[in-house]
């Protein structure tokens, strides 16, 4: 019995000394990971359009069904995004979600990707589901997230290349 206890006094005594691995949370913070998921946005060019085309790829890919989507046709008077269509709604359920991120890597357009925001905590469920309202950012507030967007031939799939000419709405195809 006494070897027990001064076995566990042993490993007491040498941890005693040791550098905290603890942080004093949320005045200090660590560091994230570079590619840490946390919950996502929708970017919105500095043209003004959305990326997003409502193509619902992202909610096919959704292992959660987390993802909803209804989208509308752009038409000239009232053009939204730079394709045909546009997500009129779009909405996030985060209490699904499993931050897996296949919605990025399903998006042919670079439309969403996963930031960095992770507090998400809420006494009310609604304040979960995430609308295009919540989850759009402009171009250069989202790159605060992501640095990449704004490095021309990186973290943009398909072959797209950030443009940063500013573009007149409905200029684009
Ligand atoms: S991160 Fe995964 S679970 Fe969350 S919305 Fe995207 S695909 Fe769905
Ligand atoms: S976020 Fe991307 S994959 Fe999802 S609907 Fe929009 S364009 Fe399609």
């Amino acid at each position: 019995m006494f070897s027990e206890l001064a076995k566990g006094l042993a490993t007491t005594f040498k941890h005693i000394f040791r550098k905290p691995v603890t942080v004093s949370y949320p005045e200090q913070r660590l560091p994230l990971a570079p590619r840490y998921r946390g919950r996502q946005f929708l970017v919105k060019d500095e043209d003004g359009l959305e990326r997003c085309v409502g193509c619902e790829l992202c909610a096919v890919a959704c292992p959660a069904d987390a993802i909803y989507i209804e989208a509308a046709e752009n038409t000239d008077e009232h053009r939204v995004s730079h394709g045909e269509r546009y997500a009129k709604v779009y909405k996030i359920h985060m209490l699904r979600c499993i931050f897996c991120g296949f919605c990025e890597e399903a998006c042919p357009e670079d439309a969403i990707f996963m930031g960095k925001e992770f507090e998400l905590a809420s006494y009310r469920r609604d304040d979960f589901i995430y609308d295009k309202q919540r989850l759009l950012l402009p171009l250069r507030e989202a790159a605060k997230q992501r640095p990449e967007l704004l490095q021309p031939g990186t973290g943009l799939g398909m072959g797209q290349h950030y443009e940063p000419v500013a573009q007149a709405a409905g200029s684009r195809p």
